[in-house]
């Protein structure tokens, strides 16, 4: 974290307060840094409030590079990205990454109890919305049978949990959360077929 090479994250001053209403790419291009070509060329796409949009492609054709500039993990090369019809990097990075839910390919939780897992996004919580949560994500089972249910810590980096556990519970996180705008990576990758059909 003490390395001058990380450069520190910046945002704008514009609060998102919704409703969400569009986010919309256009002629979005980016390459990674020191790559000669780019892993997204001039991509224009637009979500509306309401919509399910499902992008399919080969791996490595830039589907996670994509859903990442969302939360402004990078930012475009050139073209931009609008939400509301304000350039993302308007807003504070608070405000944009709270309207997000992102289930990720890789499952991260921390070493604190099941509950705080799901709970992440709010410091208060009742304990029958984490179930509520956990339930919706098929993690309730499994969780209630662990030595000690919600209370179970999760491990360094959840390595007490299957992967496809840890899948489970992050996107039990994801909707407990209930964001404006939900993200899913590949989030059923880690699971078996029977839990991913469920
Ligand atoms: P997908 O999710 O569709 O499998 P990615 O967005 O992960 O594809 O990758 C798109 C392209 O960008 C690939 O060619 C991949 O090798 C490259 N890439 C992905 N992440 C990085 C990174 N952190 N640094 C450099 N190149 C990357
Ligand atoms: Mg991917």
């Amino acid at each position: 974290l003490d390395s001058p090479e990380l450069k520190e994250e910046e945002g704008g001053s514009l609060v998102f307060e919704g409703p969400f209403e569009e986010l919309r790419f256009e002629g979005v291009t980016f390459a990674y840094p020191g790559s000669d070509r780019p892993a997204l060329d001039g991509v224009d796409l637009t979500v509306r409030r309401g919509e399910k949009v499902v992008i399919v492609g080969p791996s490595g054709s830039g589907k996670t590079t994509l859903v990442n500039l969302v939360p402004r993990f990078h930012d475009p090369d050139s073209g931009r990205i609008l939400l509301n019809g304000r350039d993302l990097r308007d807003y504070t990075l608070g405000s944009l990454r709270m309207m997000l839910g992102m289930v990720s390919q890789e499952a991260f939780l921390f070493n604190l109890p099941v509950c705080e897992n799901i709970a992440y996004a709010r410091e208060r919580f009742d304990q029958d919305e984490v179930e509520r949560a956990a339930q919706a994500a098929y993690a309730h089972d499994f969780v209630a049978a662990l030595p000690e249910g919600y209370l179970t810590p999760a491990g360094e980096r959840g390595a007490r949990m299957s992967g496809g556990q840890r899948q489970r519970l992050t996107i039990a996180r994801a909707i407990f959360k209930d964001p404006p705008l939900l993200i899913l990576d590949e989030a059923t990758s880690a699971l078996d077929t029977e839990s991913e059909r469920i």
